[in-house]
């Protein structure tokens, strides 16, 4: 093991020390307000994540996995009715599918952004198909445009989950305003990382937003009133003061992930392992292929870097989804499962430990070629 301090995949405190101060007062304002739920906070913060998105309405609720089952129940999603995502994601994405019962149908990903493959997409519709729920993961969007024509060619509804894109865009659309409904998360390690768990949704249509302000509050559109079966899903007063304190901040903090992506690439270009790329990107996670995966993993750890696996496992490979029938094979995602690996970044990291993490990769290269090398040398007549 290595004597240096451990580098985390994120720390929330490295993170959170510039903003302390504020943080603070934000906290002490809810606190002397005594008012904890449905407040002024909350109104506050839909309006100001609203204008940073420029999205028509915004809907906050208690965490992204609501978020997507508000949207998908609010699109009238329901028993009999597909819905195509991805395979390679959260399992919170297919399981919201299935949370208002509607059928998960996975279409494959494109090895080279880890997104749902357009080409897949259109082989996976039917005519029971009724909305595409796409995942821009990792901080990376998706095809939005050609999945946006396809859905609009095939009158699909078009659902984004961007629990791990907040604040990337396309052409200078934010993701999220781009289909019918977005879906956000503010769980703490999230790009807009709150304070406990925390979700969003963006809506379109004035009448979707209505819809979703009744479900979030037990279907309920007046006090003791009740239009339909609903949800408790409301995102509290202090996590809303303290995001609007991150809201402001969040640019900056995702210029900080792209400034460590680019230090990380120009220390890993042309070693034998594949850097995620994207002018859009906002890495959520910097997450590289190689197929000494498991290998780099155990060196990193005996060095004191920490890195992750998102995902290990397809979720049609899920026990849950045994007998789930298969309409297409979903080699790219699988194969993607076997060999990805995601290295540390976090707003407040360190040029050290973006250092010492390069370094780390780099050797554990240079070594292997170098054991390669003798052994080659080794069995050469
Ligand atoms: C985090 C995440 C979710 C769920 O968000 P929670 O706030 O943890 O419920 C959904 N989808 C994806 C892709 C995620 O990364």
């Amino acid at each position: 093991m290595s004597s240096e301090p451990l580098i985390p995949m994120v720390d929330t405190l490295a993170w959170h020390k510039p903003v302390q101060q504020e943080l603070r007062s934000a906290a002490t304002r809810v606190l002397d307000s005594g008012r904890f739920l449905m407040g002024e906070e909350v109104m506050a913060f839909e309006q100001e994540v609203g204008t940073f998105l420029q999205a028509n309405h915004t809907v906050s609720c208690a965490n992204g996995t609501d978020a997507l089952v508000l949207a998908l129940s609010a699109a009238g999603l329901g028993p009999g009715d597909e819905v195509i995502t991805t395979p390679f994601t959260f399992f919170a994405t297919a399981e919201a599918i299935v949370r208002v019962g509607a059928t998960p149908v996975f279409a494959d990903i494109e090895p080279e952004t880890f997104n749902i493959d357009p080409l897949r997409v259109k082989e996976a519709i039917t005519e029971h198909t009724r909305a595409v729920l796409v995942v821009h993961l990792f901080g990376l969007p998706a095809r939005i445009q050609e999945i946006q024509r396809l859905c609009e060619e095939r009158s699909l509804l078009l659902i984004e989950d961007c629990a791990q894109s907040f604040g990337a865009s396309v052409n200078g659309r934010m993701m999220g305003t781009w289909g019918d409904l977005g879906c956000f998360s503010f769980f703490p390690s999230k790009n807009l990382g709150g304070f406990g768990d925390g979700g969003l949704i963006t809506a379109k249509t004035e009448s979707v937003a209505e819809q979703l302000k009744l479900l979030r509050n037990h279907g309920s559109s007046a006090q003791y009133r009740h239009e339909r079966m609903g949800f408790n899903s409301r995102l509290d007063e202090m996590q809303a003061a303290l995001l609007r304190v991150k809201l402001k901040h969040i640019a900056r903090y995702n210029e900080e992930r792209k400034k460590i992506a680019e230090d990380y690439r120009s220390c890993l270009q042309g070693m034998d392992v594949l850097l995620p790329t994207g002018q859009e990107h906002v890495y959520h996670q910097f997450t590289v292929l190689t197929d000494q995966r498991d290998q780099l993993r155990e060196h990193l750890a005996s060095q004191g870097v920490a890195s992750a696996l998102y995902y290990p496992m397809p979720l049609h490979q899920q026990p849950v989804f045994e007998g789930l029938p298969m309409t297409q094979d979903l080699f790219v995602a699988e194969q993607v499962s076997r060999h990805c690996l995601s290295l540390p970044v976090f707003p407040g990291m360190t040029e050290t430990q973006v250092n010492r993490v390069a370094e780390s990769v780099s050797r554990f290269f240079s070594d292997d070629s170098a054991e390669f090398a003798y052994w080659f040398a080794g069995v050469a007549p």
